[in-house]
């Protein structure tokens, strides 16, 4: 049985980033947190803790040490919050988040009336429209546009993890409605690149594995994109997951994994495959 594993798989920049900004800091500070878990990997968020990092769900009952911002950034009031406690801010926030973040900052200073594209109960949303003011309107596709009120100057911008096609429909959408519109482009390829590499695999295997938190979205995604190609595909967290018996028949197994996933699990996985395929 021969194991192809994607060229992507695992970690996007900004989950290396921000993990190897929270391992850094583990240590350092007894008193260290994190707000919300700092990826969608509980093995990482385990292995922090280990490290003696909490996840904490708000600054309420913190009043000293360090603080940890996950990669997909949290809301504007919390970290005024951590700057009024004078807690040591680690900032991990990835930096293409926070450019959508400055940009709905901008554009609510200069007047616009900005549009979101995405998914009002994400974090990553709810941050970025935390930092416009009043006239900040979520959308998920461009038929929500009409529901909107009337605005001359509009600007968009969109959750990283968007399509571009939902983007260029809700953009069509606000050229009905505003005299001037400004749009910025704040998607991250990092998930549409791995969707893709995954489809191409599961078109070649006879089995797909994904790996990653089951709490992560993108990872549940690539798992949906394969079983469509693919009906032998299995979303597991770890090799201790993998059942011997999915492999009957198998010649060649693909193995992708979720942008949060370390590469430490992907290669357990991978050594766990072998590892069967030698015993058979
Ligand atoms: S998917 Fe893109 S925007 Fe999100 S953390 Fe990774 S690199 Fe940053």
């Amino acid at each position: 049985m021969k194991v192809l594993l994607a060229k992507r798989a695992g970690f996007c920049f900004g989950v290396k980033r921000a993990t190897q900004m929270a391992f850094e800091a583990a240590g350092i500070d007894k008193t260290t947190y994190t707000l919300g878990p700092i990826i969608h990997s509980p093995q990482v968020v385990n292995k922090l803790e280990e490290m003696g990092v909490k996840v904490l769900k708000n600054l309420d009952t913190m009043d000293r040490g360090t603080i940890i911002i996950r990669s997909h950034g949290v809301a504007s009031h919390e970290i005024e919050e951590a700057v009024q406690k004078q807690l040591e801010i680690v900032d991990a926030t990835c930096p293409f988040v926070k450019k959508a973040q400055e940009h709905v900052k901008r554009l609510s200073e200069t007047g616009y009336g900005v549009v979101v594209v995405g998914d009002a109960d994400h974090p990553e949303v709810q941050g970025i429209v935390s930092y416009g003011g009043d006239k900040v309107f979520v959308v998920g596709s461009g038929e929500e546009v009409s529901k909107l009120p009337k605005m001359n100057k509009i600007g968009v911008v969109a959750q990283t993890t968007q399509s571009f096609e939902n983007l260029k429909n809700v953009v069509s959408e606000c050229l009905l409605r505003g005299g001037e519109i400004r749009v910025f482009n704040t998607i991250c390829d990092a998930t549409a690149i791995r969707q893709e590499e995954a489809k191409e695999l599961a078109y070649q295997v006879d089995c797909m594995l994904v790996v990653g938190g089951f709490n992560s979205a993108n990872t549940r995604r690539l798992s949906e994109v394969c079983v469509e190609i693919q009906p032998r595909t299995h979303h597991i967290e770890t090799a201790a997951e993998i059942d011997p018996g999915w492999f009957d028949g198998v010649e060649r197994v693909g193995v992708t994994a979720g942008a949060s996933t370390p590469k430490w699990i992907i290669d357990e996985v991978v050594s766990r495959i072998e590892e069967l395929n030698k015993s058979n």
